[in-house]
């Protein structure tokens, strides 16, 4: 049987996995463009019927699998070929194949993130149903930080099954128990919830998003409560370092906020990853 191959050989399941990533990846490049989207037509519609407004007309489907992929300047159609994960982009060489205009870095990087970050579960779980929950939320996190980055906001339909998905997964006890899941959740929501009605009664000013408390629930609802404080520290260390890394890259004073989700994000995977070792060595360096 395959799975038994794939239990047995760690490094074919490590590059099994390492493939799907990057397949998934090139869906999530999808997602990423066209759900922001399909949420802005999502609005329009409801507010023109709450408006009493004649229903917009244009038809044409806009979903995760219509229309067809097509190079935004010539309208070329994007064959099979070119849309393999990684490959298609190196052949070619990052550029239209019909009219030669630059392919955007963004997409094969999203792919080789997405790829690596998954061969890197497979290699730390093993073949084991942790494995494959944290590739699912690992895969939702990529997602939803590019989508904060591009548009400032977090959706509810990627953040909100997620939750649920990690309460669920821990009534099997796979990151912490149901009841530090459940306080997690509780904990994550209402601690930035407070942070942002404090901040918002001393200065006037909207510090982050409703976003960013769900996300906080939902890596609770994943870590367990204990997770939290870790994480927060972390993203405060994750902001600092891209923060800096960002303003070197740029150069000029940089207007464009950088939301918070993504440094949330990417703390908490750390934080589920590599808490436990990561907290034991701070206590071992805070005695002396
Ligand atoms: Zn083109």
């Amino acid at each position: 049987m395959i799975f038994e191959f794939l239990a047995s050989n760690t490094l074919a399941f490590v590059l099994c996995v390492l493939v799907l990533g990057l397949l998934v990846g090139s869906f999530l490049n999808v997602l990423i463009y066209r759900l922001p989207v399909m949420m802005q037509r999502q609005w329009r519609a409801q507010a023109r019927e709450f408006l009493e407004l004649p229903v917009d007309s244009n038809g044409a489907p806009f979903n995760l699998l219509l229309p067809h992929s097509r190079c935004p300047h010539c309208n070329h159609r994007i064959r099979a070929w070119e849309n393999v994960p990684l490959a298609s982009w190196l052949a070619l060489r990052g550029k239209c194949s019909a009219c030669k205009a630059p392919i955007s870095k963004r997409y094969p990087l999203v792919e080789l993130a997405c790829g690596v970050l998954s061969g890197y579960i497979a290699w730390h779980f093993g073949f084991t149903w942790q494995a494959g929950a944290m590739l699912l939320l690992t895969w939702g996190l990529l997602a939803m930080s590019m989508i904060d980055v591009d548009h400032q906001l977090l959706p509810d339909s990627l953040v909100l099954p997620l939750l649920w998905l990690g309460l669920i997964v821990n009534s099997f006890s796979l990151f912490a128990s149901l009841e530090d899941a459940l306080w997690g959740a509780v904990a994550g929501y209402l601690s930035l919830w407070s942070v942002y009605w404090l901040f918002k009664l001393v200065t006037g000013k909207e510090g982050m998003g409703y976003g960013d408390f769900k996300l906080l629930a939902m890596l609770g609802a994943w870590g367990g409560w204990q997770v939290l404080p870790l994480t927060i520290l972390l993203s405060s260390v994750v902001g600092a370092v891209l923060g800096t890394i960002m303003l070197r890259m740029q150069k000029a004073e940089s207007s464009t906020p950088i939301p918070f989700g993504p440094y949330l994000a990417i703390a908490g995977w750390i934080a589920l990853l590599w808490g436990e070792q990561l907290t034991a060595s701070y206590l071992q360096f805070a005695r002396f």
